[in-house]
């Protein structure tokens, strides 16, 4: 059952959720032309007058960008008070996860960007854990992640998310909980909706810019963190079989958060994920504001 937020901001205005409703000629809807965000809130657990949002500008920013490939020129700073005003409105008792969607809005036929108007929406919904903490199961996906020359990867276009829902349905119906995406260099790639990392002989790797990743932002701050607590990172190309072999895999994404691996395919990883859990610590406390060093990550809002 998903919990909606009662508020939604559509069409320039806060509006009740229900009544937030587009067309059936909307041409993103024809097109994919739209792109989202997703970020976390939660009330911080010392004081629950006040939410936290977890890395609000870079979230913003990213979004920003990816309006840049819908033709559209979208502040980072309009859509961050947009999102402040949101959670204000809603004031959220549990956490959260929030959604802004920038969209080509106009009603019409023909794929293009110009000529069509824009549109940008932010609706919410409650969210705990999306995947197991537990660990779960991966499947090697016979669907590549697409090229960065034929589709904008640093933006998160919806239309992408059609290899994404391919793969996990190929993962789920076979009997996986998630898949894992080659590119079209035969490279590891990433999730249908997070990055990936392995821990081999105590160094942490995973796929750089170059690898057709999507540029996650829990992927940033696991990096960060990794360098800040002396782990060795490294930012590279990874084969299959690394994966098979890793000491610990997990993935990261603001949905993910951090979540282990313990199967690949017929492969069974160690039960034992020294790293990925002084990982997982770190960022669970820093997104509940108990790390003083990392508080400029966490964007607070008073209700
Ligand atoms: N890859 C893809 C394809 C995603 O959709 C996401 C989720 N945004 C990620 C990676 C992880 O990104 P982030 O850590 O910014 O949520």
């Amino acid at each position: 059952m998903l919990n909606f937020l009662p508020i939604a901001y559509f069409e320039n205005e806060f509006i009740a959720f229900d009544n937030a409703k587009i067309s059936i000629a909307t041409h993103a809807l024809h097109y994919g032309t739209a792109a989202f965000g997703g970020m976390r809130g939660i009330p911080n657990p010392q004081n629950s007058k006040e939410i936290l949002l977890f890395r609000l500008d870079r979230h913003c920013q990213r979004l920003s960008q990816s309006a840049k490939f819908l033709n559209h020129d979208l502040p980072a700073a309009k859509i961050q008070q947009i999102i402040i005003d949101f959670v204000k409105k809603n004031k959220p008792s549990a956490s959260f996860y929030i959604r802004p969607l920038v969209y080509t809005s106009g009603l019409g036929i023909a794929p293009r960007l110009h000529k069509i108007e824009k549109d940008f929406f932010v609706y919410g919904l409650e969210m705990g854990d999306y995947m197991s903490p537990d660990g779960i199961s991966c499947r090697i996906s016979s669907w590549y992640r697409q090229e960065d020359r034929s589709f904008p990867l640093r933006g998160k276009i919806s239309a992408a998310y059609i290899t994404s829902a391919l793969a996990k349905t190929e993962a789920v119906e076979s009997g996986f909980d998630e898949a894992i995406l080659m590119n079209s260099q035969g490279k590891v790639c990433e999730g249908t909706g997070m990055n990936l990392f392995i821990v081999r002989n105590g160094q942490l790797i995973t796929p750089g810019f170059d690898q057709d990743i999507l540029e996650g932002i829990t992927r940033d701050s696991i990096l960060t963190l990794a360098k800040n607590l002396g782990i060795p990172t490294l930012e590279r190309p990874i084969d299959k079989t690394e994966l098979f072999i890793a000491d610990e895999v997990f993935l990261s994404g603001t949905a993910a958060k951090i979540t282990p691996v313990k199967k690949i395919e017929t492969f069974h990883l160690s039960e034992q994920r020294p790293i990925t859990e002084k990982l997982r610590d770190k960022l669970l406390a820093i997104t509940e504001n108990k790390d003083p060093e990392y508080q400029d990550w966490v964007y607070s809002i008073s209700l």
